[in-house]
């Protein structure tokens, strides 16, 4: 039922987890020094697919990322007995990483290692790990419905959304190769890398002004390419941004390539056309810094959720509580500002808390007695919505 094995656990190697055409996921390692090895997994459709039935929650939550495992390891010593679906990309974003050096406790760990722990962290805390992925929600009344493409239907008292955010890339073939090798979407989490380097940022809003200003931070140089002359971003932004000596405009350019070496695998520069004349040149970079924006995974919730700021859900002020009681999100689908997987981790802290206090104050409707064993085939919905 899961796109990679339980156990999968390299040190001293690059782990990567690719999907193609949204069905078929593809993961692969490549041991320091050898070769890169990798394999498909089931398609996403044929998982579990004769497994239709009924499961009943306190607690559902949707999303394998920080923000769903630490919601999974609080509730759980709250005693609510939570199932967790995973859903496309079990352990999220930073399965898609390598080292990560911000998370506390850690000088250096490996993404996807990080989240193996977190997922062996939840489970032997008492939350029920399902590979499953969530089509369909209905929050119209408690307890609330969702629908997994296994077949199977989860009931719930409450729930929490962790379904986490997307950096939006360019869909350039060279992008796709370096990602993590060079390429990135979060100078938060990668410029510390970059530091004496030339580096360039992709982009023209907030977000590319933003991530250029912090990048000067660390590198040498910043060359901010852009398809126009002129930013959708603060004033006050551009203002910092034209002052910078270390960073240099370059305007009416989009990136076309990046290239660099196989072995090991690493950014030597990109190509870059002139949005007016065609013309072609060459731009030599340790790291690029693709910031085109991010998109809130909101797809079960947008049309029933407030959402602000290009989808991402709103929360009450210091709360992960929703527009809809019982609905707590949390992580990067919320979080439009700092996207990072140890505030994702304190808001899955704080849902699964709030969710606790809400489901002792207005009680449990879902009749969960043998909740974890019996499983009642689709069709008896009256048994259970009792
Ligand atoms: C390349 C890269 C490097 C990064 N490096 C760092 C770093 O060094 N340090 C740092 O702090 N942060 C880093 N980040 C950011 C960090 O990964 C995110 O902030 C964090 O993962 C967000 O956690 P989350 O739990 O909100 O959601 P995510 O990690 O995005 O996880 C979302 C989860 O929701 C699940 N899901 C989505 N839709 C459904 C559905 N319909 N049904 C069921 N499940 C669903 C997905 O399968 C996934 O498991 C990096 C991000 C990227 C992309």
């Amino acid at each position: 039922m899961r796109p990679f094995p339980r156990d999968f656990r390299i040190r001293a190697a690059r782990i990567f987890v690719r999907r193609n055409s949204g069905t078929r996921t593809r993961v692969g390692f490549k041991p320091v020094g050898g070769m890169y090895i990798s394999f498909a997994t089931n398609s996403d459709s044929q998982r579990g697919r004769h497994m239709a039935e009924t499961r009943k929650t306190k607690l559902l939550i949707i999303g394998s990322g920080p923000a769903g495992y630490t919601a999974g390891v609080y509730a759980s010593r709250a005693m609510l007995d939570p199932i967790l679906v995973q859903g496309i990309e079990p352990g999220g974003q930073l399965t898609t990483t390598t080292e990560v050096e911000n998370w506390p406790g850690d000088t250096e760990v490996q993404g996807p290692d990080l989240m193996v722990r977190m997922e062996a962290h939840a489970k032997a805390m008492g939350t029920e790990i399902i590979g499953d992925i969530i089509t369909d929600l209905d929050l119209s009344k408690r307890p609330f419905t969702a629908k997994g493409d296994s077949g199977t239907t989860y009931v719930a008292d409450a729930l929490v959304l962790a379904t986490g955010a997307r950096a939006k890339w360019l869909g350039l073939e060279s992008e796709e190769k370096f990602k993590g090798f060079g390429v990135s979407a979060c100078a938060t989490c990668d410029g510390f890398f970059y530091r004496g380097q030339e580096i360039v940022v992709i982009g023209g809003g907030n977000t590319a002004v933003e991530e250029a200003l912090f990048l000067t931070n660390f590198a040498s140089k910043v060359t901010l390419i852009h398809r126009r002359d002129e930013l959708r971003a603060e004033k006050i932004l551009i203002d910092r941004l034209m002052k910078n000596p270390k960073i240099e405009p370059l305007w009416f350019h989009e990136l076309t390539e990046v290239y660099g070496t196989d072995s090991p695998l690493g950014v030597e520069g990109v190509k870059v056309k002139n949005t007016k004349t065609g013309e072609i040149t060459d731009i030599a970079a340790k790291g690029v810094f693709v910031a085109i924006g991010h998109a809130p995974a909101n797809e079960l919730v947008k049309d029933v959720l407030e959402t602000h700021m290009g989808g991402y859900v709103v929360t009450k002020p210091d709360s992960t509580e929703t527009s809809i009681p019982g609905v707590f999100a949390a992580g990067d689908l919320t979080d439009h500002k700092y996207r990072q997987a140890v505030t994702s981790a304190g808001m899955g802290c704080m849902a699964a808390l709030e969710a606790e206090r809400f489901l002792a104050e207005v009680g449990d409707d879902v009749d969960i007695d043998g909740a974890k064993d019996t499983s009642l085939p689709l069709g008896t919905g009256a048994q259970v919505a009792e």
